[in-house]
């Protein structure tokens, strides 16, 4: 039966009980307006632990000044309803004042992780996105916690804050869902009118030449990404704002690709910036179309 609970004291309490009835708790944190990338770590959630816990939290503090905080998509009753029909135990569903006192001061800045690609891009995001998460971490307490690699940098911001400052989590992350043309499924994916829908999926086209290359015996990151903005080119619709070859460990630019290194991108297109990214292998499996 879902549970749905508004108030950290509850949200403990029955994590609590089910902690002393000898359960393991798998936690999705969310900002909801669920698709199939959050159902997959749900699905996981669900069938690596005994109790699957979801937060829906759309948080401020990882918006910047004139970003979409306000207009970000919200639909609270379908995604209650996708959380029950894929067999979510709790879903925590918070207000701000719930999680951020009125004199809140406290920030976690993780460091060199949180610098270069959507670090630079939107400053202060990665402090919003490691503050938030330690504060549902504390509240969720230990368990195993579900992220996507579709956000790459925030999956290597979270690994190096849980190692440093020793919580109990372990952490799964789980390859990039996708639509059936390669674009990365986002709940920003709304924003996109049919033509920038159209061309959208040029950015995963264009790490996957990337990938190729890299298959092939490139390893030189400039050649890596030269390859990848040539796919770019021929999407002019789509902005680049970066597309970087980055570490696997903690996202900083490299001169030479190693294997499972990554290339990240970042594209405006009309109203919307979509990120991908793709993992660097000799012998790369695809969920899409490659
Ligand atoms: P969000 O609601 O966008 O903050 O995302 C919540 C979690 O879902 C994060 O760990 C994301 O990385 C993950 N996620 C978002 N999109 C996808 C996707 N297309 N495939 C897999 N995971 C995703």
């Amino acid at each position: 039966m879902l549970v749905v609970t508004r108030a950290v004291e509850e949200t403990r309490a029955r994590l609590a009980d089910h902690r002393r009835a000898g359960r393991s708790i798998g936690f999705v944190p969310t900002m909801g307006y669920l698709h199939g990338g959050h159902l997959s770590l749900i699905d996981a959630a669900r069938s690596e632990c005994d109790v699957a816990a979801v937060s829906i939290f759309v948080n401020p503090a990882q918006f910047g000044p004139g970003e979409d905080f306000e207009r970000y998509p919200r639909d609270e009753a379908r995604d209650l309803a996708l959380c029950k029909q894929h067999g979510v135990d709790i879903v925590f569903a918070p207000d701000t004042r719930t999680l951020y006192a009125d004199d809140a001061t406290t920030r976690v800045q993780v460091g060199v992780v949180s610098r270069g690609l959507c670090g630079d891009a939107r400053p202060g995001h990665f402090d919003g996105v490691a503050t938030v998460v330690a504060i549902l971490f504390n509240i969720v307490g230990p368990c195993r916690a579900y992220f996507g690699q579709k956000d790459f940098q925030q999956s290597r911001v979270i690994a190096r804050m849980v190692r440093d400052l020793c919580f109990d989590v372990e952490l799964r992350i789980l390859p990039t869902v996708r639509e059936a043309d390669g674009l990365a499924m986002s709940s920003r994916n709304v924003y996109l009118s049919s033509e920038e829908r159209a061309n959208a999926p040029a950015l995963y086209r264009a790490l996957s030449a990337a990938r190729r290359a890299f298959a092939l015996g490139e390893r030189d990151a400039a050649a890596l990404q030269a390859a990848a903005l040539g796919v770019l080119a021929g999407a002019p619709l789509l902005a680049v704002e970066y597309l970087r070859v980055v570490s696997a460990d903690d996202a900083q630019p490299v001169a030479q690709a190693r294997e499972g290194d990554v290339i990240a991108g970042a594209v405006r297109v009309g109203a919307a910036r979509l990120i991908d990214n793709v993992v660097l292998e000799s012998n790369p499996s695809c969920n899409a179309p490659c």
